[in-house]
């Protein structure tokens, strides 16, 4: 069975009432491709508004959640609360909450347990700096991040894989089709060998990093890239362009 394409569209802490009705309404009437499954993850205050009027075979995700399941945790929401406000999905491990608020793998795969317990999908993010793509160390940072996970977890059917180098995030440098294509190799590789074929071939693994409505094509031909995550242009009408990136 071939890999369903997916792509997310991460609003990061963007927007406003305003501006994400407009891009509701515009996800709302537009022809999407039928055949890719699309995830859009708005800032929490805006979960419920875009559960409710987005067009619902558009799955909705938080973008981070914690791994205690209620209690004295100011500022943090629970798995538990995305399920009762419908919804299914979150974001763990992007690299703005590693670098900026200092989230280890081994605190990404508590949660990643947490949320895959409580029934939430996970779009899993991994990826290297400059720095250690530079010192040769990008395959070693990307599979030591995932096997925090792998270690507290042995059911990834409800994991999407988003391979993010940092150095592209934001940056208008996107990583070269081959750049993407070996680093999903490698990825799906060590799922192959650390978890199992069968998981190694199920698995969806998106890229991230300056995705366009320009460059999304070729990075779509790739062999082991099933998606993309997006980020600024999430925010804008060519997102639609970038989910039918296959037409
Ligand atoms: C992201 O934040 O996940 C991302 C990929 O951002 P951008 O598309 O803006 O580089």
């Amino acid at each position: 069975m071939p890999r369903q394409f997916f792509v997310g569209g991460n609003f990061k802490m963007n927007g406003t009432i305003k501006s994400i009705t407009d891009i509701i309404n515009n996800l709302n009437n537009a022809k999407l491709d039928p055949n890719v499954e699309v995830v859009v993850a708005p800032s929490s205050l805006y979960l419920l508004l875009v559960r409710e009027h987005l067009r619902k075979e558009i799955e909705v995700a938080a973008q981070n959640v914690y791994d205690k399941p209620n209690g004295a945790f100011t500022g943090e929401i629970s798995v538990e609360q995305l399920k009762s406000s419908g919804i299914n999905w979150t974001l763990l491990g992007h690299s703005e909450r590693r670098v900026i608020l200092q989230e280890d793998d081994k605190f990404v795969a508590s949660k990643t347990k947490a949320a895959l317990d409580g029934d939430v999908s996970v779009i899993l993010c991994c990826g290297e700096s400059l720095e250690q793509r530079e010192a040769g160390k990008t395959i070693e940072v990307v599979n030591n991040q995932l096997k925090a996970v792998a270690a507290e977890i042995k059911d990834w059917s409800k994991i999407v894989i988003a391979y993010e180098p940092i150095w592209a995030i934001g940056t208008g440098k996107v990583a070269t089709t081959e750049q993407a294509q070996e680093v999903h190799a490698a990825i799906r590789e060590w799922l192959k060998k650390d978890v199992s074929p069968e998981v190694a071939d199920k698995t969806r693994i998106i890229y991230g990093g300056s995705v366009s409505e320009k460059n999304c094509k070729e990075l779509a031909k790739q062999p082991d890239v099933d998606g993309f995550l997006v980020g600024g242009a999430s925010l804008k009408p060519a997102f639609v362009d970038i989910i039918n990136a296959n037409q």
